[in-house]
């Protein structure tokens, strides 16, 4: 009987964070913002995952109907011809899109989310937070946003790619 030589297990294979960030760089590419494309992954804590998002207008509203207009934002006379108002985050499509119950699961996003995300992440029952970037954590809506993840008890966490990903 000839002896079966023993194969080792491939070695620079992704890690799961890696994985989702990448995953949430695919699904932000159908994203139709011209100035921020985010994505957002929730998985189960068996890195199943449940659900993708992308920021873009609520299902049914046409391309055109609002402007990715973004100057002026949150100024009262501006406001509602920016994008800010209609827009539907990443973080939140993604739960809301997920195929079954998100409790206990985790999200993936390239940005900290904003309050609005936040309470629907919370109340969907998502229990972490692994975020690339926190570049709005002087906006009042991302102030806001930490202080209710935080009571709450969402697990946050800034994510350290271990190998250079994504493409900028
Ligand atoms: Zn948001």
């Amino acid at each position: 009987m000839n002896k079966v030589e023993y194969v080792e297990p491939r070695k620079n294979y992704l890690s799961w964070d890696d994985t989702f960030m990448l995953m949430a760089d695919l699904i932000a590419e159908r994203s139709k913002d011209p100035s921020t494309i985010t994505g957002a992954v929730v998985v189960d804590s068996e890195n199943i995952i449940l659900g993708l998002g992308y920021n873009g207008w609520p299902r049914g509203v046409g391309d055109e109907v609002f402007s990715w207009n973004r100057e002026g934002g949150y100024e009262k006379e501006n406001y509602l011809n920016t994008k800010y108002p209609y827009l539907a985050h990443a973080e939140m499509n993604a739960v809301l899109n997920a195929n079954k119950s998100v409790r206990g699961a985790k999200v993936y996003c390239h940005l900290f989310p904003c309050n609005e995300c936040a309470k629907v992440m919370i109340q969907a029952g998502i229990k972490e937070l692994i975020y690339q970037e926190d570049k709005y954590n002087d906006v009042d809506i991302f102030i806001a946003s930490r202080r209710l993840l935080e009571a709450a008890g969402i697990k946050l966490r800034e994510y350290k790619p271990s190998k250079k990903l994504r493409i900028e």
